[in-house]
């Protein structure tokens, strides 16, 4: 298969929306982020990678950390991490209050807001030093220790994150938050400003593309059962009130963030990255959905 030409067929067949959308603005630190920029990152399991545009280019992963603040949580606590979040897509925005007031306090799933926040207060319970622990986690998955927080965009976000706070707050009235609402959300923010590119961000996701060769990282086992689990929860739940969207036109589990990026894995084949700022009206990147859709048209190679 010729996955270079692939991309390039598809880079031209994407270009007449580079304008449409726009990026996030609700974060001011995202707002300034030029929007148009496009890259994708092929990352085979064989060890071959193909690329195209801005692959290397740093951006704020938002909230595909939600994936390495999950595989974390769930070697800490095992399956009695889900008494405390669901496993059910929400049908709802990313950052909405609505079900986790109506379901007492326990989020549809993990990669909501409210989950992704209680996945920040397990973090804080169990690890002696959460920010250090998550930061070296991330870079060995990649195999870039140059990969960092942005401590400008965890400011930028922390400086007007009012829903989030919100939603701590009613997650701690029902019980569900051990720590400090303060401690939770700028650590929460914090994981969220990672900057990492389409080539970190597929080189890391190759973990959850294994079934041979189990990822280990100080404690944290990526089993094939996690992996599985893992997956799943992307396939349902990772894109917001459009997983359902994605899987039907990429058929691949994955997960966006609102920086642009987006990660998809193939079991068993590959992973792919692509960021593109501009966002369509759920907050998913309109070039990164549109180059994951023909990617798996032309290759054939989804999971379906
Ligand atoms: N930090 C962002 C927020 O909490 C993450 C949102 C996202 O990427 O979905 O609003």
């Amino acid at each position: 298969m010729n996955y270079q030409k692939i991309l390039e067929d598809i880079y031209e067949e994407i270009k007449p929306f580079a304008h449409d959308g726009k990026q996030a603005d609700y974060i001011p630190a995202l707002a300034e982020v030029d929007p148009d920029q496009f890259g994708i990152y092929l990352s085979l399991l064989d060890g071959k990678h193909f690329s195209l545009g801005a692959c290397e280019s740093k951006f704020s992963i938002q909230s595909i950390s939600k994936v390495f603040s999950l595989a974390i949580a769930l070697s800490i606590l095992g399956k009695d991490l889900w008494q405390r979040i669901g496993k059910e897509p929400s049908g709802t925005a990313f950052n909405s209050l609505v079900q986790l007031e109506y379901e007492n306090g326990k989020p549809r799933n993990p990669f909501i807001n409210a989950g992704a926040i209680v996945l920040a207060d397990v973090l804080l319970t169990h690890l002696e030093n959460p920010e250090e622990f998550f930061i070296n986690f991330v870079r060995t998955l990649a195999g870039n220790p140059a990969i960092d927080y942005s401590t400008e965009v965890a400011t930028s976000e922390q400086g007007c994150c009012y829903l989030n706070a919100s939603i701590a707050y009613l997650l701690k009235h029902h019980g569900n938050l051990e720590n400090d609402v303060e401690r939770v959300l700028h650590f929460y923010c914090l994981m969220c400003s990672v900057e990492m590119s389409c080539k970190d961000l597929a080189q890391a996701f190759k973990a959850f593309a294994r079934s041979s060769e189990p990822f280990s990282h100080a404690g944290v086992n990526l089993t094939i059962s996690r992996v599985k689990r893992i997956n799943a929860i992307m396939q349902t739940c990772g894109f917001y009130d459009e997983a359902g969207e994605f899987s039907f036109l990429v058929g691949l589990p994955g997960k966006s963030g609102v920086g642009g990026g987006i990660v998809a894995v193939c079991p068993s084949k590959y992973a792919i990255a692509v960021w593109s700022p501009r966002l369509n009206g759920r907050g998913n990147s309109i070039m990164g959905m549109k180059a994951l859709e023909l990617f798996t048209t032309y290759t054939t190679e989804s999971i379906f």
